[in-house]
């Protein structure tokens, strides 16, 4: 099948994901493009979800996204390395090391060894996501979203403060968040060369990511708004929201912490319009929330309906070329 874009013929493309939403829809946009014959698309990663344990640097939304384009990816369980064991990690909580409701796979330490080995040597993360692309052919090019730590806090309701790994994969979400903080971010800068694949991109993609944990950290990094709002690219998010729930994962509490109703409309007005200091000009809406759409144009972006159920590469590869003519 060949597919064609009104007014590019082999679009520049740069998505913003999270990890594991994230990563099927990279697999769809990869595919997108290469029926376009177009060049790899430019993938910045949040980074937030990063955190040191046992001594080495974790990279979630990273690794699922660099395991899932390899291919080598555990989809029953939905992440890590597909036929992973846990022999070291045995041997770490014996030792009473990291954390004993959080799982490192073998293959998984593996990965984080040789992360943590580079950044000790003085490599940048951006130079390490590099390093790593040598050994599988991703068929994207990843940057990190920025080069600082800039780890997710959660700040609860009762005064407390938890690593964004504790809250989510400990308490599943369950301890009442009022917010969300990225310490340091303030003084961060985007990554060597986001700005400028933003600069000279022809659309910009919002993956159907988690858009207070995945999607808020990366816009959050200083000059990452102002490259969204200077870019001549259209900027085009797809709702990670289908008929008002959430499809796996529990951002519809993170939504609420933030006072943002678990909507696609409201999604699409929490990122708001380009022309109103927002970051959208076009929102895919789900078949199911095709009833919203008055609302998302009322609000400057255009609305968008579409299949937008991620169930393999052809449905995903499906979203991302109605996101790239949207
Ligand atoms: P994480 O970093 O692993 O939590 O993953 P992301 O933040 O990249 O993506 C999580 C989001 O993906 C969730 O909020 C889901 O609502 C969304 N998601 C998962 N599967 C689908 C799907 O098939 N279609 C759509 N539209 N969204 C999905
Ligand atoms: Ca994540």
């Amino acid at each position: 099948m060949t597919v064609s874009l009104p007014g590019v013929a082999a679009p520049r493309v740069v998505v913003l994901a999270g990890g594991v939403g994230g990563s099927k829809f990279i697999l769809g946009v990869r595919a997108a493009l290469r029926r376009l014959d177009a060049p790899e698309a430019t993938v910045v990663v949040n980074t937030g979800d990063d955190l040191w344990l046992s001594g080495v640097r974790l990279q979630p939304d990273v690794d699922s996204i660099t395991y899932a384009l390899a291919g080598v990816n555990d989809t029953e369980r939905g992440w890590g390395r597909a036929g992973d064991t846990e022999r070291v990690n045995e041997e770490l909580q014996a030792w009473g090391s990291g954390w004993p409701w959080f799982t490192l796979g073998d293959l998984d330490l593996g990965t984080h060894l040789a992360r943590t080995g580079w950044l000790r040597e003085g490599l940048t993360p951006t130079q390490v996501l590099a390093r790593m692309a040598e050994r599988w052919p991703l068929g994207i090019r990843m940057l990190p979203m920025t080069d600082s730590e800039v780890d997710t806090h959660v700040l609860l309701d009762d005064g407390g403060r938890l690593h964004f790994q504790e809250w989510w994969t400990r308490h599943r979400a369950q301890l009442a968040p009022c917010a969300f903080e990225n310490p340091g971010i303030a003084d961060a800068l985007p990554a060597p060369g986001v700005t400028d694949a933003i600069a000279q991109a022809d659309v910009v993609l919002l993956a159907p990511s988690n858009p207070v944990v995945s999607i808020g950290p990366i816009l959050a990094v200083p000059g990452m708004r102002e490259a969204l709002h200077a870019t001549s690219a259209r900027v085009v998010g797809v709702s990670p929201i289908i008929g008002g729930r959430v499809v796996r994962g529990m951002a519809d509490v993170c939504l609420t912490a933030i006072g943002v109703e678990t909507s696609a409309a409201a999604v699409a007005r929490h990122y708001g319009a380009r022309s109103a200091d927002g970051v959208l000009d076009a929102w895919l809406l789900a078949e199911e929330d095709a009833a919203a759409a008055e609302e998302v144009e009322a609000s400057g972006v255009r609305a968008v309906v579409a299949p937008l159920w991620m169930r393999d590469e052809q449905t995903s590869a499906a979203i991302a070329e109605a996101a790239l003519r949207a």
